[in-house]
């Protein structure tokens, strides 16, 4: 049940819901009216010493906890995420704003890495070499780390605590989460299930707040792991603050994904393909496509087309089925946009669909619509900067050769993709374009859970992604024993 009512959230430590210590609060919109939902107490450091203090207490009985039994609870909760997931993804949309089937999407993300972290038993298994030498055997095991915290973006308030805590626990490590202070509301639904599936108390602890919760856990000792995820500046100031504590520190950051859209595409597909990417959840997604570099030979068939398709998108409350682009996360960066809007016209690009042109059923709510810019170049500061809206820009190049070196000069490289139906130039994109996670035809190509997801360049800080492999590396530490018996 959703409700609209105001409250002041609460922690979650050791065993139950408690007041933070901090006396600030934030008030929390639904981005879609301007209507308070929340009001999120800004934790402080002592908050952040008592929720370690309580993951440090659950630690060693919850490593030494079996890992088929640790899994166990994890199926547990697998069920009970997928029986609330209609609760789930409502409150999505409200406290976020994205669209009703984006959240469901989200929340159908999410559930699928914890059903990679069941798989503990399968993936912390170590290698074992008999005989490396005359009664000499070699072996490989891999051990928790002990207290990991987690702090997360506002954009999916499901998907990326779950790409976290559930792994992370499910290696034997306890949590302390800290989620965004912009959408704090779905974590509590998180935790309660969390608990219902019967894990012991002090293995997932919650607490709320912003950067002073974010240091006070880059700050304590008994952290040895930090999984973040958000912008770039943030990202960075956390690996290397983190790092230089002596933590294990993986930090996914901002991005600006790129698309290149050849002459032998499937038109139809490609340009649909477009616009759920670049458009969907409003483009605060770091995986939305960005920017477009189409070859000269197709570039205004495709503009036409994307034009008039981009147009029809209804732009609204995301709780209406029909909307497909849904308010941005607050006021404040709906400003920024418009600014970015303007200065792409400044720069002299050609603005072919304005975003701030919308009839809005809601004016409280915090809407841009979907905005086209063609003749971008890559001089332009909408060309360079993750501006996370609703905004294209397209580019038009004249060779696959120049759409690829044009990519490869973004500072980011988290995600990129090619429209062809050209096997050769599929094969030259995927070798010779620099970005973490790709995408052939595939308009957002987030990997699954059991794939590792991480970007290159500024899009990561770190050496481990989240999910997949990568993740059961980062939240274990390995021995490598050598034994031999008389
Ligand atoms: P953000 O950096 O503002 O916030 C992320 C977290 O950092 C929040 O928990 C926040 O409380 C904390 N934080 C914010 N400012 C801080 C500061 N000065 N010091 C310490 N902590 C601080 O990011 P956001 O706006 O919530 O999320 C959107 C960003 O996240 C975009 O840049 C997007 O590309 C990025 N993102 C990246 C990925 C990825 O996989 N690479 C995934 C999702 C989002």
């Amino acid at each position: 049940m959703i409700t609209s009512e105001l409250k002041v959230m609460k922690n979650f430590i050791g065993d139950q819901w408690v007041d933070s210590s901090g006396t600030e609060t934030n008030e929390v919109p639904n981005p879609a009216t301007g209507e308070i939902i929340a009001r999120v107490p800004l934790s402080n450091q002592e908050d952040v010493d008592r929720a370690v203090a309580a993951a440090k207490n659950a630690f060693p009985s919850w490593a030494a906890t079996p890992v088929p039994n640790r899994a166990r609870l994890l199926f547990k909760y697998l069920e009970l995420l997928r029986e609330n997931k209609d609760e789930l993804a409502e409150i999505i949309t409200m406290e976020n704003g994205k669209a009703i089937n984006d959240a469901r999407g989200e929340v159908q993300r999410g559930i699928e890495a914890v059903e990679l972290a069941t798989s503990a038993p399968n993936l912390m298994m170590g290698d074992a070499l008999p005989s490396i030498a005359t009664g000499i055997d070699g072996s490989i095991w891999r051990y928790p780390l002990g207290v990991v915290g987690g702090i997360t973006p506002f954009n999916f308030p499901m998907m990326i605590p779950l790409w976290m805590y559930p792994l992370a626990i499910a290696c034997g490590n306890t949590f302390v989460l800290k989620t965004s202070e912009r959408t704090p509301v779905l974590a509590e639904r998180l935790v309660d299930l969390f608990y219902e599936a019967g894990f012991p108390k002090g293995v997932l602890n919650l607490v709320h707040g912003g950067k002073d919760v974010v240091n006070g856990m880059l700050d304590h000792s008994d952290i040895a792991a930090i999984s973040f995820v958000g912008s770039e500046p943030v990202a960075r100031y956390v690996y290397q603050t983190g790092t230089a504590k002596g933590k294990r520190v993986q930090a996914l950051a901002g991005a600006k994904n790129h698309a290149i859209v050849m002459p032998d595409c499937n038109l139809e597909k490609t340009v649909q393909g477009v616009i759920g990417a670049a458009f969907g959840s409003s483009g605060e997604r770091c995986m939305a496509c960005s920017v477009v570099a189409v070859v000269d030979e197709i570039a205004d068939a495709f503009m036409d087309r994307l034009v008039a398709e981009a147009k029809k998108l209804k732009v609204g409350d995301g709780r209406d089925e029909s909307n497909f682009v849904g308010p941005l996360i607050r006021q404040s960066h709906k400003e920024k946009v418009l600014g970015y809007i303007a200065t792409g016209e400044a720069e002299g690009a050609d603005l072919l669909l304005d975003g701030r042109e919308i009839k809005e059923e809601t004016p409280d709510g915090y809407y841009v619509g979907a905005t086209i810019f063609d003749n971008v170049t890559p001089e332009m500061k909408i060309w360079q900067d993750e501006i996370f809206a609703p905004v294209l820009s397209v580019v038009r190049v004249s060779s696959l050769d120049e759409g690829i070196a044009l990519t490869n000069k973004s500072k980011f490289a988290n995600g990129a993709v090619i429209y062809t139906s050209s096997g050769k130039h599929a094969q030259q994109f995927r070798d010779q374009i620099d970005a973490g996670m790709v995408g052939v035809n595939v308009n957002v190509p987030a990997p699954m859970a059991f794939f590792a997801f991480a970007g290159n360049k500024s899009s990561f800080y770190g050496d481990l992604g989240t999910n997949g492999k990568d993740g059961v590396q980062f939240y274990t530490r390995k021995k490598v024993v050598t034994e031999r018996w008389f």
